[in-house]
């Protein structure tokens, strides 16, 4: 998979916006990881893609730094008024859509290829209840760990993508990405 392709695939999707970064110059942040234990969004310790059961800091990160590049991808709906939980919902669900969408066509175009997607909040499958910890994940070939999970600021990675992290008044955006190998 090119960069090129791989924008292109975006945009065909219908994602927002898009944006391409150089995996060396990420920072995988304590802080970030901290802010996951203080669980604001109440999914620390509940799912096997959130911390700690996805991994140490340390260890997400040696993961990550094996790819080369990452395309960001985002979402932005523009709302009624900071109040619209409605709009806010749907961006949220069409995120998480476009991105499967997007993730599944790349392995139509190349089924071997070695990708590391990085979820917009929590697991994006919307299992009723997560087995964590008592049973395996059901979908581990679908699920995966947010960028705030692996430690990214995430309107740090957008700025490193060369995309906003806000596009202004009333409007909400949403955020994932996925890690790429150079093309060989
Ligand atoms: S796919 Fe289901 S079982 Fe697996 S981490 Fe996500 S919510 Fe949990």
């Amino acid at each position: 998979m090119t960069k090129e392709q791989a924008q292109a695939l975006a945009e065909e999707i219908g994602f927002s916006h898009n944006g391409i970064f150089d995996v060396r110059i990420l920072r995988f942040r304590q802080e970030v990881r901290d802010m996951c234990r203080a669980d604001k969004c109440n999914k620390y310790n509940r799912q096997w893609t959130c911390p700690p059961a996805c991994g140490t800091l340390e260890e997400i990160r040696e993961k990550a730094e094996e790819y080369d590049w990452g395309l960001l991808v985002q979402t932005t709906a523009y709302m009624e008024d900071q109040f619209d939980a409605e709009t806010m919902m749907e961006a949220m669900e069409d995120q998480k859509d476009h991105f499967i969408d997007f993730l599944e066509k790349v392995r139509e175009i190349e089924p071997e290829i070695d990708m590391l997607p990085m979820s917009s909040g929590g697991c994006s499958v919307s299992c009723p209840r997560c087995t964590y910890p008592n049973a395996p994940c059901r979908f581990p070939e679908k699920a995966y760990p947010s960028m705030e999970a692996y430690g990214l600021l995430v309107s740090d990675t957008c700025k490193k993508a060369g995309v906003e992290y806000y596009y202004g008044k009333d409007t909400i955006t949403f955020s994932s990405c996925c890690l790429f190998h150079d093309a060989t």
